[in-house]
């Protein structure tokens, strides 16, 4: 058994409730490492191409890293990957907690998910024992009220991850939920468990990791969290969390307003980490080994009701509040509360319900479609569509398609202010003032997510880009807005491409990347440790290899999946490329689409692409997928 890992791959096929056992291969290991490269590869070789998201040959693949589990800070991430029911492509999402050290102390890196039960059904996994068990009296139940119910029914020790009635009635955006306040919230990978009928997966693991130098490990591990309680940033950060960005993103002109309408929300210190620690906080709450935890477990109370829950963090503070326009830490908390229970994405909920109020505002969309008025900044208006969309009741059926389906159905123009790129809505950060974080969304593999490339801070200030600098007010702020350059544009093309190696590094690992992106831990860190946890040398330089790899082979995967996939699918919607943000510190800015080509071109270039954005079978080869060639770019035609 390879050290570092648990050394096998379960497979559960739902549709016969058997179950196999194999082990880990070698070559999966050298080639891939582990968590997303490992979600990567076997979807690439598993998932039959063309398979229907919902169908039962689509796979949702549960897998761990290499340090998941040890002693590392934040080692406690797990990665689901799974075709996308929203994208319809490569889709992943990843979730910290305690799940996927237990499944590796239970014997396995990997959990496979295949077919469709027969009725509503959970997983459990107790060490070496496998069940598919009938779940029925778990369906319907809010995602962290099944989370209760299956803790008291099965034992505290379990670690469990259930899905809510979004994903029950095949919302495109439901989440996986665990811990009582974490979630893999993106890509539909919640949705993919709903249409196998599989309610919640259990794992209880008692076994131990091999490690070959458990004292040295044991020794760097303890100089990683020194390394963490040092730093500077480590006082500012805990206390806030991601919450505490805030203020910093509205005030360079980057915080989505009113459905992106604009990029400043005036009331953001309502909603900001301040408000969050003074008025609602309970206790901070992190994950499995995690020095600088950034959970908030927060208390609530509104006129519909008081709530406790764990947030709201940065991405839920701009999608719920600013995007929705909640002026008050309490009612974001709350209609956080509402998306975990009914299991849907915050990021995406927030996006759709603003989308919705916009198409409300500009008669898109009647009262009598919707059946009330709406409003931004209504608390009322926001769960009433939310609780809509989960039960899929009247305008429900269509918003929970995403943004992109409906605004194909309503029509109107509402497409240019439908925010999503590859049909995934758009995550925290307007960037029209913001060319590299721009092209960070439009290439990112998964759709508008953030968490490929968080270049903001190296457009805005130059410099470090570190988080802790930007809340601590250090590099510059935008002195003006950002124009045409093509060596500063160059520069953001590379800084965009080194970010989208770095950060799945720590997905390849099984970590968390915050004790490096937030508070400056040394990534020098992982290549030391990795010898003295699996025997071998594994530099930054060879990790980032593989994160290449892992990089194209998910776009070549959007491309075998995705009829006509290329370029057309990596241009932001049309309100970011047509209408200037109207006020605040980013007033004025839009992206052109000659920028926009522009950058995707110089990045496609530089990145071995063809001109319509396809890993060429030069590139391919060159980073050992070669086996990928022939497959991705005839079915992208
Ligand atoms: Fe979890 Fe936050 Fe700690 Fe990362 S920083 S391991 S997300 S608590």
């Amino acid at each position: 058994m390879a050290n570092g890992y648990a050394g096998q791959i379960l497979r559960v096929n739902l549709s016969t409730k058997g179950v196999a056992k194999q082990p880990l291969s070698e070559e999966l290991i050298q080639e891939f490492v582990g968590g997303r490269g490992f979600v990567a590869k076997l979807l690439w070789d598993e998932l039959p191409p063309g398979t229907d998201p919902l169908g039962e040959d689509n796979m949702v693949v549960m897998a761990a890293g290499p340090l998941t589990g040890l002693f590392v800070p934040g080692s406690g991430k797990t990665h689901f990957g799974t075709k996308s029911p929203a994208t319809g492509g490569y889709g992943d999402s990843n979730m910290g907690g305690h799940f996927a050290p237990t499944m590796k102390y239970a014997g396995y890196d990997v959990i496979i998910v295949t077919g469709k039960a027969a009725g509503p059904s959970i997983l459990v996994v107790d060490d070496s024992r496998v069940e598919v068990r009938d779940g029925a009296e778990y369906w319907g139940m809010g995602a962290i009220d099944c989370e209760k119910a299956l803790k008291d029914d099965l034992g505290e020790e379990f670690q469990i991850i259930t899905v809510g009635p979004a994903a029950e009635k095949l919302v495109k955006y439901a989440c996986i939920s665990h811990d009582f306040g974490r979630q893999a919230g993106r890509t539909g990978v919640g949705t993919v468990f709903g249409s196998k009928n599989l309610k919640a997966v259990a794992v209880r693991g008692t076994g131990t990791i091999p490690v070959v130098d458990p004292a040295g490990a044991l020794e760097k591990g303890k100089a990683m969290y020194q390394s963490c309680y040092n730093k500077p940033g480590f006082q500012g950060w805990t206390p806030f969390g991601t919450a505490g960005i805030t203020d910093w993103v509205n005030e360079v002109g980057a915080f989505p307003t009113r459905n992106f309408q604009t990029s400043y929300f005036k009331k953001y210190k309502e909603i900001n980490g301040a408000a969050l620690r003074e008025k609602i906080l309970v206790t901070d709450k992190g994950c499995f080994g995690c020095p600088i935890p950034c959970g908030k477990y927060s208390r609530a109370r509104t006129k519909l009701g008081q709530v406790t829950v764990e947030g709201p963090e940065y991405e839920t503070i701009a999608l719920l509040g600013g995007n929705c326009s909640l002026d008050k830490i309490e009612e974001v908390a709350y209609a956080n509360y509402i998306c975990d229970q009914l299991g849907i994405d915050t990021i995406s909920g927030g996006a759709v319900v603003s989308f919705a109020v916009e198409c409300f505002e500009k008669g898109l969309l009647s009262e009598t479609q919707i059946g009330r008025k709406i409003a931004f900044g209504d608390l009322e208006s926001i769960v009433y569509l939310l609780e809509k969309i989960a039960t899929r009741e009247g305008i429900g059926d269509l918003l929970a398609e995403g943004v992109r389906t409906a605004a194909a159905r309503i029509g109107g123009g509402s497409d240019k202010f439908a925010i999503h790129i590859k049909g995934l809505e758009w995550s925290g950060y307007e960037c029209r003032n913001a060319p590299g974080m721009m092209l960070s969304y439009m290439t990112a593999d998964v759709g508008a997510h953030h968490n490929r490339a968080w270049a903001l801070g190296f457009d805005i200030s130059g410099g470090s880009g570190s988080v802790t600098d930007l809340i601590q007010g250090k590099g510059e702020r935008p002195a003006s807005l950002s124009v045409f350059d093509p060596a500063a544009y160059a520069a953001k093309v590379d800084k965009v491409i080194e970010l989208q190696h770095m950060r799945p590094m720590f997905d390849l690992l099984g970590v968390c990347r915050l004790q490096w992106v937030e508070i400056g831990m040394e990534v020098s860190h992982y290549e030391e440790i990795m010898p003295l946890i699996s025997g071998k040398q594994m530099s930054l330089a060879d990790l980032l290899v593989v994160s290449e790899r892992v990089w194209n082979l998910t776009r070549a995967f959007s491309a075998r999946e995705i009829p006509g996939f290329g370029r057309s699918f990596d241009y932001p919607p049309g309100r970011f490329l047509e209408e200037r943000i109207p006020d605040g510190p980013s007033a004025g800015r839009v992206m052109s689409k000659e920028e926009a080509d522009w950058l995707l071109d110089e990045y496609y270039r530089k990145r071995g692409w063809d001109e319509n954005g396809l890993p060429t079978a030069a590139t391919l080869e060159g980073l050992g997928l070669g086996f990928a060639a022939e497959t991705a770019a005839s079915r992208a035609k």
